[in-house]
């Protein structure tokens, strides 16, 4: 008993980072961060106060007036430098990503990989923000635009990436001259103030970025604060919608990204061999626990035996344990109640009456202490059962069939969700039709996971985007800017006299 209460006293404490320093809070309130390939407890969180929420929007706003006035050149040089740093410590972040969030070495790494190319794009700032000239637009008028910052602007981050998504945010906000301040989830917090060290140490004067921890407390004192101009999220669509409403009412300007449903469109003429091998990797990558991951199969025609055939063999094939062990395909979900969440939608599906093809419950895997589940597959889902409806964020996939590619799109327009999606097919002609006409914002031709590079926008329709604005790229630099257009004359181009007119110029 001593030794587990030492053992428990020894826990570090994952804290607030205000004005260039790790901050201890007055907060009696902490949350538990397992490590979910063993399910023991490995840190604490605090769960801020509203007057750490106070401290860190203080220290943003005070040192907005110079950062915002620094030249544009200091700013990329430290993108320029942040990248460097990333890159020097790159297995240390995804050892931290892989300890709280679980998800295999590689695939950490890579998502690093993913979030460091916004701070490369970042880097071109100087090219990026350059407003527009028109010379002579009258006698002697000319007018010019310029795209400034915002102020103190804030990004509230989900569970499943705790690199990629804080990168996809706070790199350009501050490369455009805001100040920020992030708030992680609360379930793996901790890459959090890896970011803060690394902009520190890049060069970033101290109170250009904060970080508060916490939960819904600490959202809702930031989207309260009259001195915070913008908000960016990602998560959950109902938090995403609740997010939305609150910043917007309070006058501020916000981007917030939702949950999903990602179909993925077979037709017959598809290389089932590729297909196959699509969906086990989008399917069960990172068990799932991706906005982007595909979790419903549109079988159209006769596709689904063939598909069935390559795809349950990999599926069983799959190799799934600890996430340090990186010849793992697949590791744990994130909480406990969470892989119960999950296994309990396999319950409901069987109970609606799809047929269950993998059962992910009666894997090995899940009887190891970690939060294990097996990958799920399901056959003959349709479109009124909840294992189809609602986004499950876990290792399960749904197969439809339709009978022909009308009912295919028919099928992904009606969803409420428009995130991602693709077609497998060869044919060029319902290629084209398909990316026409879907009402999903990210769309793959043959690409499981059409996530945009950096120098795009990343963003969907309908219940998975509110506000808008998609994330990083132009519409990201867009989004952390508001532009300002000068009409100029000088003296000698003025005409003598009062004019009480429209000026037509
Ligand atoms: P979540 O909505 O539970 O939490 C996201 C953030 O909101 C966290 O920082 C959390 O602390 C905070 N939060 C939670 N409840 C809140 C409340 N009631 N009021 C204010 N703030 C609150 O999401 P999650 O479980 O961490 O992440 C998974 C979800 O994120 C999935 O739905 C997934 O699809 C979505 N997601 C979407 C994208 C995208 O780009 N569209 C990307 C990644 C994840």
């Amino acid at each position: 008993m001593a030794e587990k209460a030492s053992a428990v006293n020894t826990l570090r404490t994952v804290s607030n980072w205000i004005g260039g320093k790790e901050t201890e809070s007055e907060s009696t309130r902490f949350g538990a961060v397992f490590d979910s390939a063993t399910g023991e407890q490995c840190a604490s969180v605090v769960m801020s106060t509203e007057a750490d929420v106070d401290a860190a929007v203080s220290s943003a706003h005070a040192a907005f007036e110079s950062w915002s006035n620094t030249s544009i050149l200091k700013r990329a040089r430290i993108m320029f430098k942040l990248k460097e740093l990333i890159e020097r410590d790159l297995e240390k972040i995804a050892a931290v990503i892989t300890q709280e969030h679980g998800k295999v070495l590689h695939d950490a790494m890579g998502s690093v990989q993913r979030g460091l190319e916004v701070v490369e794009f970042a880097c071109g700032i100087p090219h990026l923000i350059k407003g527009e000239y028109s010379d002579q637009v009258g006698g002697g008028v000319d007018t010019y635009s310029m795209r400034q910052p915002l102020g103190v602007c804030v990004g509230i981050t989900p569970f499943n990436f705790p690199a990629m998504v804080p990168l996809w945010m706070f790199p350009l906000a501050i490369a455009c001259g805001n100040t920020f301040i992030l708030k992680p989830s609360e379930k793996d917090p901790s890459c959090a103030l890896l970011w803060a060290a690394l902009l520190k140490e890049a060069g970033l004067p101290d109170g250009v970025f904060n970080v508060v921890q916490g939960d819904h407390v600490a959202v809702n004192a930031l989207l309260a604060d009259e001195r915070v101009a913008a908000a960016s999220f990602v998560g959950s669509t109902p938090v995403a919608e609740h997010v939305y409403k609150t910043a917007s009412e309070n006058g501020k300007r916000v981007q917030a990204l939702g949950g999903a449903k990602n179909h993925l469109v077979v037709l017959p003429d598809a290389d089932m061999e590729q297909v196959a091998d699509a969906l086990v990797g989008s399917g069960y990558g990172s068990a799932g626990e991706r906005c982007m991951a595909i979790s419903a199969i549109v079988a159209v025609g006769g596709s689904a035996e063939p598909l069935l055939e390559k795809l349950v063999p990999k599926i069983h094939a799959l190799k799934i344990g600890p996430g340090t062990d990186n010849s793992n395909d697949m590791g744990p979900l994130i909480t406990a109640e969470h892989r119960d969440k999950v296994r309990s939608y396999i319950d409901i599906g069987e109970e609606e009456g799809a047929t269950l093809v993998v059962d992910g419950r009666t894997h090995e895997i899940t009887k190891s202490s970690g939060y294990f589940l097996g990958p799920t597959l399901f056959d003959h889902a349709t479109r009124d059962m909840r294992v189809y409806q609602e986004e499950i964020f876990g290792p399960v996939l749904a197969m439809i069939r339709v009978d022909s590619f009308n009912e295919a799109i028919d099928l992904v327009n009606a969803h409420e969700y428009g995130n991602g999606t693709a077609i497998f097919t060869r044919d060029g002609d319902a290629a084209r039709e398909f990316t026409h006409g879907i009402q999903v914002g990210m769309v793959g031709v043959n690409v499981p996971i059409p996530v945009p590079l950096a120098f795009h926008s990343f963003g969907g329709w309908k219940r998975s985007l509110f506000g808008g604005s998609s994330i990083y790229g132009m519409e990201g630099v867009r989004f952390y800017t508001r532009l300002k257009t000068v009409t100029s004359r000088w003296p000698t181009g003025i005409r003598a006299g009062a004019d009480f007119s429209m000026p037509t110029l």
